[in-house]
């Protein structure tokens, strides 16, 4: 993974993956000013910058203008402590799903544990990849009409970041956000990054894990850690256990 960016405050980050129709990204910056969030990432979109992000963003050309246009979903998500995907759909391997409601009502509740939070949305086509969605500690949900749930990519935008700005809105509430209730920062998606190949290296090293033969094991491992969201410390002491692992094995091949 690239080095984290200097992100000086933990805030809100509205990621949108390889996003095809400009005006769509004009209307999700403009989504996302009405209801006080200005950091946008694109990662790989087709068409930017575009007149037609300009027009459809109104009065929030600014928030178009900043926005951080990156190659790749691990440069958006680095410095996260919060992974979180929005989908429509359900998957193979059921991963944690809070609608956008409950999920705005955990992050007032908790805070954001001193990094920014990463809320991801796929393409206008296809949505987010299967790979993708296993980087998410958690997946979230618009409720909407079964026979058809997909809405628009910037609609979609607009609701989630409605529902994590009524929480916000209510200035006790955010008063009451215990931001420092824990004693350390949540692990970075770079550091359970690391952590994962790591694990993947020793599982491999002990022929508990097959790379040839690769099943879920490793998938079902990531939403297990994931689901649990580790501190930095607790993250680099699980490093510690495989590290001492690995030397156990070099002094007994
Ligand atoms: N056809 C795609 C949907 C693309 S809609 C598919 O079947 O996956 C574009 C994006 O808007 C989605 O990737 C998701 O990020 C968001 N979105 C649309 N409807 C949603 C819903 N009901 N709940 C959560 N996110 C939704």
């Amino acid at each position: 993974m690239p080095p984290e960016p200097a992100t000086p405050a933990a805030a809100v980050r509205i990621v949108l993956v390889e996003p095809s129709h400009p005006g769509n990204i004009g209307a999700a910056a403009r989504a996302m000013k009405t209801m006080g969030f200005d950091e946008l990432v694109l990662v790989r979109p087709e068409r930017f910058p575009d007149p037609q992000a300009q027009w459809r963003a109104a009065g929030a050309e600014d928030v178009v203008d900043s926005a951080r246009v990156v190659d790749d979903l691990d440069e958006a998500i680095a410095d996260c402590g919060w992974v979180v995907g929005t989908s429509a759909r359900a998957r193979r391997v059921p991963w944690p799903v809070e609608t956008a409601e409950q999920f705005a009502a955990r992050l007032a509740d908790e805070g954001l544990g001193g990094r920014p939070a990463a809320i991801l949305f796929g393409r206008e086509t296809s949505g987010l990849s299967n790979e993708e969605l296993n980087r998410c500690n958690l997946h979230v949900v618009i409720p909407a009409h079964p026979d058809y749930s997909s809405l628009n990519l910037a609609m979609a935008v607009q609701v989630v970041c409605y529902e994590l700005h009524k929480p916000m809105a209510d200035a006790e509430s955010h008063e009451r956000r215990p931001e420092s209730h824990w004693d350390r920062r949540l692990a970075s998606a770079r550091e359970m990054d690391g952590f994962y190949r790591h694990l993947e290296e020793v599982l491999v090293a002990i022929d508990f894990h097959d790379p040839e033969a690769p099943r879920q094991t490793l998938t079902r491992l990531r939403r297990l850690f994931n689901r649990v969201r580790a501190d930095a410390t607790e993250v680099a002491i699980l490093r510690g256990v495989l590290k001492h692992v690995e030397q156990a094995i070099q002094r007994n091949p």
